[in-house]
């Protein structure tokens, strides 16, 4: 059976119908993107996931367990928005260790952790800036190491990149691929940004008004007729 299965979901707000049969699935260590164009769903499928917002029907399990009776902080997942929303009186470090502190990891571990992580993402030289003393690039590096330090079994990226200038969202690109492989971590990352979904992924999904109308490689994606 795959990693993640999301199995005939149902999702509307109110009267608004956003999906009413989506089927997908996402292997170990797959690195998936959703393709689609702004308003089809895409964060909302995000969202069911990672128990944001309520499903109306369906199923979603993560490595066979079914998540939708757990909160979110239960579920094992780690999600980064489009706009980082770091806390603004906290350090680096501090905005990192937080997850860590809810869970109650000890001290020494959660700092030998957080250390662990901004080198990952290349900001230890940074652990003690304030927020509003970061660019646009590493304030979502932040964000990236804030979702990684709890070692979430499945990485969701909404739109991580959208907000930044083209030349960051380059690097940046390439650093999430690479930690993305470092860590084997299952990730599902949702663009509306071909180029981004072509050069990240090993498979996208590629979706329209609430519907997946293709899955498949860049390759095949593109040489269909
Ligand atoms: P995408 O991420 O692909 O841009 P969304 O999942 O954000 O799409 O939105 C899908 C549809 O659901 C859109 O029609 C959007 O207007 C609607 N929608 C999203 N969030 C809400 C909400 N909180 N309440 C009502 N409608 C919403
Ligand atoms: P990058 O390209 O690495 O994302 P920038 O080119 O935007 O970053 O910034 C270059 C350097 O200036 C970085 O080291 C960043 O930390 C620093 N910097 C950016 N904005 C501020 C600020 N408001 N206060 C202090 N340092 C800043």
């Amino acid at each position: 059976m795959s990693y993640l299965v999301i199995q005939n979901l149902h999702k509307r707000y109110g009267a608004t119908l956003v999906f009413s049969d989506i089927d997908c699935t996402v292997e170990r260590g797959e690195f998936v993107t959703l393709l689609g164009p702004s308003g089809c769903g895409k964060s909302t499928l995000l969202r069911c996931v990672a128990g944001l917002t309520e499903v109306n029907g369906g199923r979603i399990e993560l490595e066979g367990q079914n998540l939708l009776p757990l909160p979110p902080q239960k579920r094992g997942i780690g999600m980064v928005f489009q706009s980082y929303a770091l806390f603004p009186n906290m350090t680096v470090a501090q905005n990192v260790a937080f997850g860590l502190r809810m869970q109650k990891v000890p001290k020494a571990e959660n700092a030998r952790r957080v250390a662990e992580v901004l080198e990952l993402v290349e900001l230890s030289e940074l652990a003690n800036r304030y927020p509003h003393q970061l660019s646009g690039g590493q304030s979502q590096r932040v964000a990236l190491a804030r979702s990684l330090v709890t070692r979430p079994r499945l990485l969701l990226l909404d739109e991580p990149l959208s907000a930044l200038d083209a030349r960051i969202r380059k690097h940046l690109r390439e650093q999430i691929r690479r930690i993305q492989r470092e860590l084997g971590l299952t990730t599902l990352f949702v663009t509306h940004d071909q180029e981004e979904a072509l050069t990240l992924s090993d498979r996208i999904l590629l979706m329209d008004a609430g519907r997946i109308v293709q899955n498949g490689s860049a390759e095949a994606l593109y040489t269909q007729p």
